[in-house]
């Protein structure tokens, strides 16, 4: 009897010694957004601690956001892999016809309701095979989604700062190894809003880069620190670009319709319109051959490189202004007025426009070195960050190129 219990004993600890080296074998990816870091921000402002992992590891010319080049669409893509008319999260703001529900930013509940999140989030992915995750920060991390939610979030606040935001990332890589997260993702959102504030050749930008850089830098210590530098693969990415736009650079949505007879569901850098009489046809038409710096689609004639019509979350006229351009009723220019709104950045247009690509770094044990690839397509960051975990992808719009192009075989 205590021959077989010591037996049973001795199996007990080699298993819990198994599941120690498992888990601490195991490869750990910490995925960073820089919202609104453009891709040529690399080159033009120098970040000293993003160029040092590209030249330790990989970067891209540019990554190609999908349309419309926005931050929830755009993140979400990130993390499913799914073009934003298959995950449904069409736009920032946007309006569900069958849920006769409304989607916004700010205060609004949609982002933490699960009805609005299709596909599954890497999170959720990496869950269900047995990896621990946590969320510093990102679009659709505050919803449970396809039944599963990160082990660790937070609630979205604005006002965290970038350190603070590393030091929780930090936190939780201090757990004891089978506790400890392998996948994190991190946001930063301050180069975005310098960008839409000042513009993409602002100083404030450059200074908003370098803040994020530091930070950064600050977690690259940090897992030092904590040797895990052996474990840990850095993939940074961004949403989308940034352009200037204009005060001289506006075009009233008053001029073509009445506001009062359609239903707006997003204006600006993209125009998505219902008519309140049902009549599409009719409504595309005044828009139509009237403006030289925005083109008009009825929602099932855009263009498929757009990959933007199999939603009805995708209002039936869609507006789709020329880079630099907005298209807004009356009132919001304004408004803009009213505020002293003369300039700045926006994104969100077509992807064809540089402008609107995004930066690409990755570095760790898992990747190449010294390597530079050619512009892709974001729907395959998903399938990488599977690579990554050694995880099987759900179904999704990309596919393994972008791993099999950056990691070591
Ligand atoms: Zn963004």
């Amino acid at each position: 009897m205590k021959v077989v219990r010591t037996f049973f004993l001795l199996l007990a600890g080699l298993a819990v010694f198994a599941t120690a080296r498992a888990a601490n074998s195991a490869a750990i990816v910490i995925l960073i957004s820089i919202d609104g870091g453009r891709w040529d921000y690399l080159q033009k402002y120098a970040p000293p601690t993003l160029n040092a992992l590209a030249a330790q590891g990989v970067r891209a010319e540019r990554m190609v956001p999908c349309f419309p080049s926005s931050t929830f669409p755009n993140h979400y893509t990130l993390v499913t892999g799914l073009r934003p008319e298959h995950h449904g999260i069409v736009s920032n703001s946007m309006f569900d016809p069958a849920m006769r529900a409304e989607f916004a930013l700010g205060n609004h509940p949609g982002p933490r309701e699960s009805r609005w999140w299709g596909g599954e989030p890497i999170w959720v992915t990496a869950a269900k095979q047995g990896v621990p995750t946590a969320c510093m920060f990102w679009p659709g991390s505050e919803a449970e989604i396809n039944g599963g939610r990160p082990d660790r979030w937070e609630r979205y606040d604005w006002k965290l700062s970038s350190d603070q935001r590393t030091d929780q990332v930090l936190d939780w890589l201090k757990l004891p190894a089978s506790e400890r997260p392998r996948l994190i993702t991190l946001y930063f959102d301050i180069v975005d809003g310098a960008g839409h504030a000042f513009g993409p050749d602002a100083s404030e930008t450059r200074e908003a880069l370098l803040v994020v850089d530091q930070a950064i830098k600050r977690l690259v210590d940090g897992v030092h620190a904590l040797s895990l530098e052996d474990l840990v693969n850095y993939v940074v990415v961004a949403d989308h670009g940034m352009t200037e736009v204009s005060a001289d650079r506006r075009i009233a949505i008053d001029d073509f319709v009445d506001p009062l007879t359609v239903q707006i569901d997003f204006s600006g850098y993209l125009v998505g319109l219902r008519p309140r009489d049902g009549d599409s046809e009719s409504l595309y038409k005044k828009f139509h051959g009237t403006h030289p710096h925005f083109r008009v689609w009825q929602r099932e004639d855009l263009p498929a490189e757009l990959h933007y019509s199999a939603n009805l979350r995708i209002p039936e006229v869609v507006l789709v202004p020329a880079s630099g351009w907005l298209v807004l009723t009356r009132q919001k220019i304004a408004d803009q007025n009213h505020d002293g709104w003369t300039k700045g950045g926006a994104h969100g247009y077509a992807p064809a426009d540089p402008a609107m690509s995004a930066l690409f770094v990755a570095s760790g044990p898992a990747f190449k070195s010294s390597l530079v690839i050619a512009p892709f397509e974001n729907i395959h960051v998903y399938d990488l960050l599977c690579t990554l975990l050694e995880v099987q992808p759900a179904p999704n719009d990309g596919d393994h190129r972008l791993a099999f192009q950056v990691l070591r075989p």
